[in-house]
Parts: C-alpha cells; structure tokens; sequence
C-alpha cells in the first residue's frame, strides 16, 4: 500500500462507484491501494465488456503496475513489435515505431493489446480478493444524493451510503447527467466496425503482428492481435452524418461492412468474410466539463469525458483518473479539495488527449498519399520522430509522486 490516510485516522472512508468497467473496477484497486474502500454498482447482471480488443498504452500499464497486475495484463494480451501507419488499399507502409521492449526502454512500460473480456476479468478477480462482496450486480443506480457528511447512491428505492460518489458509469451517464444536465455528449460523425477473428480461419491474411493503422479516403481500420496472437482484432471506421439513436442498431451485417471497405487490402476483407459478428457504435466525444464534481459526488471515465477511440486512450484516460482521484483523496482528507486537485490535474491532459484524437480522424481519413506527405517524409528522416511524438503521453506517469 503506497499511503494510508484511512489508517493514520483509523477511519476507512468508502466510495460508492457507479459502474463496473475498466474505470470503475481500476478506481476501486487504486481506492484500496490507498486504504479506501470501494463498493461498486453495477447494473448489468454479469460484468462483461463487448467482444472486442483494447489497446493499453505505457502510461496506462504504469497504474497497473502500481496495482501488482501488469504481469497479469501482460500474460493474457498480446505485445505488438511496432506501430504503424499505412495505406488501406495498397498496404505500403508510411511509417512505423518499434514497440515491444523499445516501448518499455523508452516509456518504462510495456504497450499491450488485451480482450476486453480479459481485462476485465483481471480486474473483477483483483477487486473480489482485495475487497470481497465489493462489487453488486444488477443494480441500476438511477441518482446521488448528499447531505454535509455523507453521500448516496439511488438504487430504486434504496439508498447505497458512503463518504463519496463516483460516477464511472459510461458515456450514457446518470451522475453526469444529474450533475450537469446541459453537458451532452457530441457524435463525431463516424461510426467504427468491431470484430474479433481467431487467426486460424485468416490462412495467410493474418494481420501484422503490430498496431496497425490503414488509412483512406473518408475511412480508417485499426487491426491487432490478443491472446497471444490467437485471435485478430479489427476496428474500421467510416464517416457518415446519419446517425440517429433511433435507426442505429449495435449488429450491422457483413455485407455491409465489406461495402464500407470494398476494394482494401485482402487482410481486411478477409477479416470481414470470417468474424461472427460485426458490430457498429457511434462515437462520441465532449469536451471536460469545467467541474467533474458536485460537492461528494465526481466523476471519471467516459462518465466525465468519452473521446473518439483515434488516439485508442478512452479507457487509458479512465485508468489514469482512477489513480489520481485515489491519491488526491489519500493526501486531502476534505473531499472536494481532493476532487478540485483532480480535477486540475485531470483536465488539460485529457482535453489534449480528445483534441489529438480529433486530429487524428483528419490525419487518417486524408484524401491522398500527398497530404500525408510531410508525415511520411519527417518519420523517414529521423526514425524516432514519431515516438517523440508521444512521449507526453506514454512517458508519463502517474504513480510518480509529484507527477499531474
Ligand atoms: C471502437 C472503440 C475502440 C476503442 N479502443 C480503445 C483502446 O484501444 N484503448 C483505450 O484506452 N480505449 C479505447 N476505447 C475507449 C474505451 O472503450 C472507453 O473509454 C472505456 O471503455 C470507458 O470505460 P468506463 O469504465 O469509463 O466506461 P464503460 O466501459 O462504459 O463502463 C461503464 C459501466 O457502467 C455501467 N452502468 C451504466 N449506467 C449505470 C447505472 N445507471 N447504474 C449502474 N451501472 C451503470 C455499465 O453497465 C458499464 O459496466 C475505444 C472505444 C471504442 C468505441
């Protein structure tokens, strides 16, 4: 345990955390780590995450690391050799970072591509052993409530008291919305393909063994590998401004996904012909709120800030406020002193990350090998560019005392 505030006081203060993600089940671990303790509201009946990957940056497995579980994470995910950047129809390549061990030497962490489903079973199994009966099923919080010393979720009827509220319950979010009602979340105008293929129906159109982006007009896919390299993940993104929550529908069929990417490289039409299952999401972002708290009541996660996957940090973003919100109640014992130090520490951080992300969607949907020009010719004269790039994001760390 890195500090204990609750035991120096001989009190255990209790978070009640909406929501059982990736950013409520890590907001717990890091809640006990600092000798919180946390129980966790989860409407759903059983845990569970979409079938699909999720890609954990450096700064992302430094809290995991914080929290004794990176081993675990690395274990049952997958480490990519390189990221990279190339054309969705021709393959050729723009350019391309070493990751693997480079990744560790150069950020302190390993870059990992995990099953959600994974993920979060290390997560839940870690909660269960820390905090036995911490996380309840099938409750849907539907408000919070506070009074000077104390704050509640609203489940139905009842009442789930502790010290403080933590909204970790997604993009749909009922604290959010009870907090700040006018705050609604934006459609990018893109919606993205998600599959996940077991590399043995591929027969030779496996992947690359990297974090592969594959660019074109109006249109980006990511691919990558988990479990080991036994299963192929592929996210493909398209524009399109028609989105209604009305017509949207989370199964879309494969014919229309091979539409969306006829003529691309064999590897993604290959993909698309063996998945099961093809699901759409519409993406959202928001800009941070000016506040993420309401007096005991604060938020994190896509419940506070939900961005476009392009710079693949939403559920990196959630991980990284679990941690500082634990250390900032550890070092306050007054609660909205510790939640206006998140927040300062959160803020300008995750803006950058959503504005980076927007900027990528421009960058990868760009019309031609023209005006990706300057990109490719800047990574070929001077390799490291591209990681230097992102040492403001990998290379840090928030485990670092002293660290934002
Ligand atoms: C296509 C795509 C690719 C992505 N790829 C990446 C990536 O590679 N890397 C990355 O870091 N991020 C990625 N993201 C973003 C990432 O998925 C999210 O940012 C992350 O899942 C947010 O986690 P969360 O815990 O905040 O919210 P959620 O995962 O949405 O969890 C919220 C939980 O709250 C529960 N809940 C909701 N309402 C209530 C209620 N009223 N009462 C009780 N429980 C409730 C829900 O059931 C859910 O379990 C991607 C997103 C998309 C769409």
């Amino acid at each position: 345990m890195a500090s204990n505030n609750n035991l120096m006081t001989g009190v255990v203060r209790t978070a009640i955390i909406t929501g059982g993600g990736i950013g409520g089940l890590t907001a717990a671990l890091c809640l006990h780590h600092f000798g919180w303790h946390a129980r966790i509201l989860e409407r759903a009946d059983t845990l569970e995450e979409v079938g699909a990957g999720i890609q954990i940056s450096p700064n992302g497995m430094r809290v995991f690391q914080a929290l004794g579980l990176a081993e675990k994470v690395v274990v049952a995910g997958f480490l990519p050799q390189a990221a990279e950047m190339c054309d969705g129809q021709t393959g050729e390549i723009m350019f391309s970072t070493p990751l693997g061990s480079a990744a560790t030497h150069r950020w302190g962490a390993p870059y990992v591509h995990i099953h959600r489903a994974d993920l979060l079973a290390i997560l839940a199994d870690a909660v269960a052993e820390r905090m036995p009966e911490a996380i309840q099923t099938s409750v849907t919080v539907t408000g919070y409530g506070q009074n000077k010393n104390r704050a509640w979720a609203v489940t139905g009827n009842d009442k789930v008291h502790g010290d403080i509220v933590i909204g970790a319950d997604g993009i749909h979010s009922t604290i959010h919305a009870q907090m700040l009602s006018d705050d609604k979340a934006r459609f990018t105008g893109h919606a993205a393909w998600r599959m996940v293929v077991p590399v043995e129906r591929l027969k030779g159109r496996t992947p690359p063994p990297n974090a592969t982006v594959w660019t074109g007009k109006g249109r980006h896919a990511v691919t990558y590998l988990l479990r080991g390299g036994r299963l192929a993940n592929l996210v493909g993104v398209v524009e399109c401004s028609d989105w209604t929550e009305e017509s949207w529908s989370a199964r879309g069929t494969q014919a229309q996904a091979l539409d969306d990417f006829a003529g691309w490289d064999p590897i993604i039409t290959r993909m698309t012909e063996q998945a099961d299952a093809h699901y759409r999401w519409a993406i959202f972002d928001r800009r941070p709120p000016p506040a993420w708290h309401d007096g005991r009541a604060v938020l994190l996660g896509d419940a506070c800030h939900p961005m476009s996957p392009f710079m693949a940090q939403g559920a990196v973003m959630a991980v990284e406020d679990g941690y500082i919100l634990a250390r900032m109640l550890a070092e306050n014992p007054n609660s909205d002193a510790a939640f206006t130090a998140y927040t300062r520490r959160r803020r300008d951080r995750v803006a950058r990350v959503i504005n980076t992300a927007r900027d990528n969607a421009r960058l990868f949907h760009q019309k031609s090998a023209i005006e990706r020009g300057p990109l490719r010719m800047a990574s070929r004269a001077a390799p490291s560019f591209t990681a230097r790039q992102l040492d403001w994001l990998y290379g840090h760390d928030v485990t670092k005392v002293g660290a934002a």
